[in-house]
């Protein structure tokens, strides 16, 4: 199965907070230098993408389908219906096969996939679709979905793929990416709602030819079926059906993140190897005239971290590795780490490490994948908002301190930023204006 190139995952909204309200201060003192960059002349706009042709949708003016990867096992899954017809793979279709209740084991069987009820007939096929009876869900491994069931051969396993109608996935997605929300912040649902449907329509048209449009995790969007849904979520969902974000006509690829520390990613500096679009050049995230950013209430808003320089050598003997693969041959002394340089908006784009081995260098958001904060395999670094301060001595690095700002790649909507500007009365519309500068916002099916 292919895995989308270098896919960094939209981090979660983390608990925790500042260690204390003082470090928090000289935190935001010291970053500030940083941050004043964002009024810095930059770097002229590439052309706009070519547009790529509308997502595929039933008919027209019906809510396009979305095929999610929501299970991938070497292993037999469970699946419980109450009612359902059995489909199998037939040329470009289905066929139907038969109707089943119950509980059933789905292994791979071969080139294809079995269907096995428990003491009961089993059934063979090169793909099955379960599609249960109408407005009747299908659980699998306790977890139970709408639409429909695609069991289909994948890698050495099998692979569930959940065929769904968008906004019933996207129900099951916004609490797991923007959390529960209160009542005076449901424009903060609206704008998750139109910015991850946005998001998933933009993927549909590339993932035509493969197995599934989205997978269920942070490398796409966290989705867990009925269990993840809220009833104001999906009120959210249900006020802004058809509602997208549009550049040139096509959904915006609407990423999003945690806290951006006061000003969001231009994505040409994040990920230098991802389509640059123009409306993800990075925002200053603060209302005109303000110096208080929107995210400033966050807990990742401002934070540290320090290695002594034995301990950031063996992270970065594993994570230098890891990330850039064998050219990076086996050190012992750590010789120097340093910022390369920077993005308009204070973000760290390149650093370079010296070692007694070879120097090398990292970049964009790969950055916090190698400089973990805790052990080679431990969380990633927050974000790449950071001032960075080496102490050398005697040939070698002493000590690393980073001071930093929010937590994750910052590009697109900031979610913290998102969710103040619907406490002070913006609408979900001025909000995905303010980040995602330029974008028209449109219904697009019924
Ligand atoms: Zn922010």
């Amino acid at each position: 199965m292919t895995m989308p190139m270098r896919r960094r995952p939209p981090d979660r909204l983390l608990g925790g907070a500042c260690r204390s309200r003082r470090h928090a201060c000289a935190a935001c003192a010291l970053l500030a230098g940083l941050l004043a960059a964002c009024g810095a002349p930059r770097p002229a706009c590439p052309p706009a993408p070519a547009p790529a042709p509308l997502p595929p949708a039933p008919e027209p003016g019906e809510a396009p389908i979305v095929r999610v990867l929501v299970l991938e096992s070497d292993r037999a899954f469970t699946v419980s219906v109450p009612r359902a017809r059995v489909f199998e793979a037939a040329g470009d279709g289905w066929t139907p096969v038969f109707e089943i209740s119950g509980t059933f084991a789905v292994s791979r069987a071969g080139d294809g996939v079995r269907l096995r009820q428990r003491g009961g007939r089993s059934h063979d096929a090169l793909a099955l679709e379960i599609r249960p009876d109408a407005g009747g869900l299908f659980t699998i491994e306790d977890i139970p979905y709408r639409g429909i069931l695609q069991a289909r051969p994948g890698g050495s396993g099998i692979a569930a793929i959940n065929v769904i109608e968008i906004d019933d996935y996207l129900k099951g997605v916004l609490p797991s990416e923007i959390g529960h929300l209160g009542d005076g912040l449901f424009e903060a649902y609206r704008a998750q709602a139109i910015a991850s449907r946005s998001y998933a329509l933009s993927k549909l048209e590339e993932k035509r030819g493969e197995l599934f449009d989205l997978r269920s995790t942070v490398m796409d969007q966290v989705y867990r079926g009925v269990r993840g849904e809220n009833a104001r979520a999906s009120e959210a969902v249900d006020a802004t059906r058809g509602l997208v974000g549009t550049w040139d006509g096509e959904p915006i690829r609407a990423y999003y993140s945690s806290c951006c520390g006061g000003h969001t990613a231009d994505i040409r500096v994040g990920w230098p190897w991802k389509t640059p679009y123009p409306y993800l050049e990075g925002v200053r995230d603060a209302p005109p005239g303000e110096n208080r950013s929107y995210c400033a209430g966050s807990g990742h808003f401002r934070w540290e971290a320090k290695w002594s320089g034995t301990d950031l050598a063996r992270i970065l003997q594993k994570t230098l590795r890891s990330e850039l693969g064998e050219v990076v041959r086996p050190f012992n002394i750590l010789r120097d780490i340093r910022i390369d340089s920077r993005s308009a908006s204070g973000r760290a784009a390149a650093i370079t490490v010296v070692t007694d081995a070879g120097t090398w260098r990292v970049e964009g958001d790969r950055i916090r994948w190698v400089l973990r904060p805790d052990s080679p395999t431990g969380p990633i670094l927050r974000s790449t908002l950071f001032k960075m301060e080496t102490r050398r001595g005697g040939g070698r690095v002493r000590s690393v301190e980073l001071i930093g700002g929010g937590n994750g790649h910052g590009i697109g909507m900031c979610q913290n930023g998102s969710i103040r500007m619907a406490g002070l009365g913006m609408s979900a519309e001025q909000i995905l204006g303010h980040y995602y500068p330029g974008i028209a916002i449109g219904k697009i099916y019924r």
